[in-house]
């Protein structure tokens, strides 16, 4: 349920409603606008249409949110919502945000090398995986700590921002000690107790897509992680699976315009494990910008065909500053920039 004041409404009378709702058992949300201030009431609503609250001074009305997801949609918050990072990089913004980086951190000088290669082509976010969701558990698991004091190192060196990928809630501390924002990977998308533990976190978190999830599952998980308090919020789009197996998913195009229309949080796209082949990259990624997405999620790598993993969907740096270019004429065209 959405609560509309009035333009005018006053500090007590924001406080009044507050206390009303909360007395009744239910969780209430202030989202302010530029010309007026909402209240979302997040509960079992059925006690709050037994109270006239339309009648209270200071709300100008009442409104259902018939939506599964609440906090996450537009009704509840209609600017998009901009994720500040601090170092003048903001998520959601005109600009869009890049992250590169190899899928997993292999050694300090190799991820230090990408590092500065990304940063030069206009990256402002570095990823890495240090603990790896890997399908077979013969697979390279990730260096664990290890990892994050080298992805920390490269931040030092060249004041890249970083994004990690977190499986473990028993790790939520090392998260919060080297990243900057938290990624949930999609084999977690639907990990509940892991959403919550990262809704109550302070770091953004960076939220991806399940590979068989629909749209309204994805944005549900997201509500998980606001439910909890915590509002910085990324959504990306990377693929999702169909009957096509040329490629390693599907990349589901139509989510980007669809999810910001639904909801306003920032939308990204990985075109690196939507496509799982490098020379799908720069052209998906064109069309992610041609989407209207607020940034992208790519795989660098120096040598791929010695990466530890997804060497196949992994750009040389070069051709990682070619797309790069490429992608400022297409933000150009749609009103952005990168
Ligand atoms: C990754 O980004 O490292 C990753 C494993 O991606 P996803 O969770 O989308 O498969
Ligand atoms: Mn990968």
């Amino acid at each position: 349920m959405i609560i509309v004041l009035k333009p005018g409404a006053t500090k007590e009378q924001i406080k009044y409603v507050v206390d009303k709702i909360k007395k009744m058992g239910l969780k209430p949300w202030i989202s302010k606008g530029v010309e007026r201030s909402i209240i979302g009431v997040i509960g079992a609503e059925d006690a709050i249409r037994l109270e006239p609250l339309e009648v209270f001074p200071g709300v100008e009305k009442v409104m259902p949110i018939l939506k599964p997801y609440k906090l996450v949609s537009r009704d509840f918050k209609k600017e998009n919502t901009v994720i500040d990072l601090g170092d003048s990089v903001k998520i959601g913004a005109e600009e869009l945000i890049v992250m590169a980086g190899p899928c997993s951190v292999e050694n300090e000088g190799l991820l230090i090398d990408i590092a500065k290669k990304v940063k030069a082509a206009g990256a402002k976010i570095l990823r890495g995986g240090a603990f790896k969701p890997r399908t077979s558990p013969y697979s390279f698991q990730g260096l664990g700590e290890e990892g994050l004091k080298y992805l920390k190192r490269a931040k030092e060196e060249t004041g890249l921002l970083i994004v990690t990928e977190l499986m473990d809630s028993r790790n939520i501390d090392l998260m919060e000690k080297y990243t900057d924002i938290i990624q949930i990977g999609a084999r977690n998308m639907q990990n509940f107790d892991l959403l919550k533990e990262v809704g109550r976190s302070k770091k953004p978190v960076l939220l991806k897509r399940g590979m068989s999830n629909t749209v309204k599952e994805f944005l549900m998980s997201a509500e998980y992680i606001l439910s909890e308090g915590n509002f910085n919020v990324i959504l990306c789009e990377r693929g999702i699976r169909t009957f096509e197996d040329s490629t390693r998913f599907t990349l589901d195009i139509s989510a980007v315009p669809l999810v910001k229309n639904l909801s306003h949080l920032p939308c990204i796209v990985d075109p690196s494990h939507a496509t799982g082949k490098w020379g799908l990259v720069p052209p998906c990624a064109r069309a992610a910008v041609a989407a209207g997405c607020d940034g992208l999620i790519v795989e660098v790598h120096p040598s791929p065909e010695n990466a530890f993993s997804d060497g196949v969907q992994s750009l040389y740096p070069e051709k990682f500053s070619e797309m790069m270019l490429e992608l400022r004429e297409v933000a150009k065209a749609v009103g952005r920039a990168i």
